[in-house]
């Protein structure tokens, strides 16, 4: 019978349900760690200033209207977000082997490499393991093999390097590898330099095909460049690749759903034909892209001045992460608690996997109400001078 009334109920969201559990506590110092988006140190969500700036001269811009984009995006948003990532002078970009389509943010830019690796490319994609919790829901929605490589070593709190280099090099030649360039969710553990040319070597021993997801370009290090260094020895090397992008984090245009999906190909034909597949995919989801949050993007990466002050309050984010860090680390020595906690300061981006078990989680939501992840996952954004004493006291209470 096909009745409505035999449709199952889907599972709720975990992270989602997280901040519905939050939002009913009435507890007035309840502290949420799930929330994967920058709040500021009074717990607020934070406009970038910039971002204002550029909203302003787009209100008074006279040649703004609402007509559609075209199918790839708006150019000048595409051009300077290839920029971004591959840097300004990426010999790639002046040899026309780069394409760039504009996304539904960083989900919708892995959801149209997702649809197009199933049609085009018959291997694999090898996710690591932990990842962002929607990688397996994208990849498998879209009919992909989902493989896993460690990602996670428990012993050390830290990278398990010399296993995802073992699967590497076991998994099938011409693999569909999925990597963080940097800020890795959920761990906030990422390769060094030098690891990451060792995974280029082998990547190519093996013609594996990387796929680069970069939801965090600036947000991780403060330092746009920095944060892209993977991506760019990765295009230096050779290699075709598939890099999205999100402006949510960097920008804070989590809503307005900004985007990018580039194509690394060995000429300007392949690139082409890349970008009009997606064009050809988006058409049939959802037709086109969602113009606001692009034009405020392209504004503020096209113009010298905002650029400039972008770059200051990407500093100001991610340098609070940061200092929480160090804060949380701080009270941890000072009550002795047991166990090693360098983890946390060694850890980059919004997120730290702490190591608590859950058990422990469920103490923290209970006794304490603390809301983070059942993997022991936070989002050290939810932590500000307000609030992080108290959270530490309440790590040192249930790991004793
Ligand atoms: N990829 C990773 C690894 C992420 O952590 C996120 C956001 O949490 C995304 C992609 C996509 O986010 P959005 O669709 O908001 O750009």
């Amino acid at each position: 019978d096909n009745s409505l009334q035999n449709v199952p109920l889907a599972p709720p969201d975990a992270i989602l349900n997280l901040s519905a559990l939050y939002k009913a506590d009435t507890d007035p110092h309840k502290i949420n760690l799930g929330v994967g988006a920058y709040r500021d140190n009074d717990g607020k969500p934070w406009i970038l200033p910039v971002v204002k700036k550029a909203e302003e001269l787009i209100l008074h811009d006279p040649n703004v209207d609402h007509e559609y984009l075209p199918t790839a995006g708006l150019q000048s948003f595409t051009d300077a977000s290839a920029k971004l990532i591959f840097g300004a002078d990426s010999p790639a970009i002046k040899e026309k082997r780069v394409g760039t389509f504009q996304t539904i943010s960083g989900t919708g830019a892995c959801r149209i490499a997702a649809d197009f690796l199933a049609r085009h490319r018959k291997a694999p994609i090898y996710i690591s393991n932990p990842s962002w919790a929607n990688h397996q829901a994208i990849f498998t929605d879209a009919g992909l093999e989902i493989k896993y490589y460690q990602y996670w070593d428990p012993q050390t709190r830290g990278l398990a390097f010399a296993s995802l280099i073992e699967t590497f090099k076991s998994a099938p030649e011409g693999s569909i590898i999925l990597l963080h360039p940097c800020a890795h969710n959920p761990t906030g553990v990422d390769p060094t330099f030098e690891q990451w040319k060792i995974i280029a070597d082998v990547l190519k021993s093996k013609n594996h095909f990387p796929f680069f997801d970069c939801a965090y370009q600036g947000f991780a290090s403060g330092d746009l460049d920095r944060d892209a260094q993977a991506v760019r020895y990765f295009v230096e090397q050779g290699f075709e690749m598939l890099v999205t992008q999100s402006f949510a984090k960097n920008m804070g245009l989590y809503g307005e759903r900004c985007g990018a999906l580039n194509v690394v190909a060995k000429t300007e034909e392949s690139a082409k034909k890349a970008v009009s597949q997606w064009c050809k995919i988006s058409r049939a989801a959802y037709s086109t892209a969602p113009s606001y949050g692009a034009r405020i993007a392209s504004t503020v990466l096209n113009n010298p001045e905002l650029y400039q002050q972008w770059t200051e309050e990407l500093k100001t984010m991610s340098y609070r992460i940061i200092n929480m860090r160090d804060e949380l680390f701080k009270h941890l020595q000072e009550l002795g608690t047991p166990g090693t906690w360098n983890h946390v300061v060694d850890q980059i981006g919004m997120f730290s996997y702490t190591g608590l078990n859950l058990n422990q989680v469920n103490t923290l939501k209970e006794k304490f109400h603390v809301y983070l992840t059942d993997n022991g996952r936070i989002s050290m954004a939810g932590l500000n001078t307000g609030n992080v004493r108290k959270f530490a006291e309440a790590v040192d209470w249930v790991v004793r």
